[in-house]
């Protein structure tokens, strides 16, 4: 993985990550009571690689079903769905575009019917590209802008009049991004998508909350995953980029899944529309 490059403590941060993706048998039989989600049903959208990936993971890990969405039903998700059977968990994937309202009932549809009423959401699906300002398209505004928070609203509605209608309590943690707080070039429709992401977060969670429903966000910062290893691999732009972050390094997808799932957890249970960075303190550098 890219962020082995650093320095002999990002190799075993790296391992520290691979290993906690590795089966523990131990778990399985006799930790169970000490799992955060046990017997939770997650929903995690673009959970086909990346940050989604390394959510979905960290719930099973934890106790949770899971529900795989991404584009397509390839074999990167056959790959995740694997890794959460291989944990004695049930999971499905459901593939759809979480930008398109039909889409969005059939991913809670099939979710409903295949696991049964869901208890955790994550809106993590999302897209990045970077143009100009002055070169922007209509289009290009409303595909970012569509995939990263229409989607989110989309979805967050759809399981919440789910929940409201059953009379059951839940949890929303949604994905925005460290440029909800910092500036970077070409990114003019991205940025604002992500910073609206936390105004979505706590204005629903004001609406939600005497439903016993939670909703809260998570801002990565350098995530190591498909979509910036182009910054990974730039020996021009990375140092830069790393510099920036007190820890001194990217993130790994496991990171924010640790965070995720302590958010979706009753542990969590006083905490409701607030945005944490995931970020190894670079907004706050
Ligand atoms: P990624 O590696 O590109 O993975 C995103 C996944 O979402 C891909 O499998 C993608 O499918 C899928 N997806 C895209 N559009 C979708 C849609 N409309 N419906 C369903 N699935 C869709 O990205 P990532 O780095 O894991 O990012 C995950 C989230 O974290 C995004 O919201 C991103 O903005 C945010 N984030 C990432 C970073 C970072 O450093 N990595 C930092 C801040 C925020 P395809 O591959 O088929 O397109």
């Amino acid at each position: 993985m890219a962020v082995g490059r650093f320095t002999k403590e990002d190799d075993s941060l790296n391992a520290r990550c691979e290993r906690s993706n590795e089966i523990d048998e131990d778990a399985t039989s006799k930790g169970q009571e000490s799992m955060k989600l046990k017997g939770r049903i997650a929903i995690v959208t673009g959970a086909g690689q990346g940050i989604g990936r390394g959510i979905a993971e960290a719930f099973a890990e934890q106790g949770a079903d899971v529900v795989i969405n991404d584009l397509v039903d390839d074999a990167r998700t056959k790959d995740v769905q694997d890794a959460i059977e291989a944990r004695g968990r049930r999971a499905i994937v459901v593939p759809g575009d979480v930008s398109k309202r039909p889409d969005v009932e059939n991913l809670f549809d099939e979710a409903w019917n295949q696991l049964g009423p869901a208890d955790i959401l994550v809106n993590n699906a999302g897209i990045e590209t970077i143009v100009p300002f002055t070169e922007l398209t209509d289009e290009q505004w409303e595909v970012v802008t569509n995939t990263n928070l229409k989607s989110e609203w989309m979805c967050a509605q759809s399981f919440c009049k789910r929940l409201i209608a059953e009379g059951r309590k839940g949890a929303i943690v949604n994905i925005g991004s460290i440029q909800a707080a910092r500036v970077l070039p070409g990114r003019t429709h991205y940025a604002p998508s992500k910073l609206a992401v936390e105004a979505l977060t706590r204005n629903i969670s004001a609406e939600v909350g005497s439903h016993g429903i939670r909703v809260n966000c998570i801002h990565p910062g350098l995530i190591d995953t498909p979509m910036i290893r182009w910054v990974l691999e730039s020996p021009d732009i990375l140092p830069h980029v790393v510099a920036q972050i007190s820890l001194g390094r990217p993130g790994l997808p496991c990171e924010v899944g640790a965070a995720a799932a302590f958010l979706a957890s009753d542990e969590a249970a006083y905490i409701t529309g607030q945005s944490l960075y995931v970020d190894g303190g670079w907004v706050g550098k």
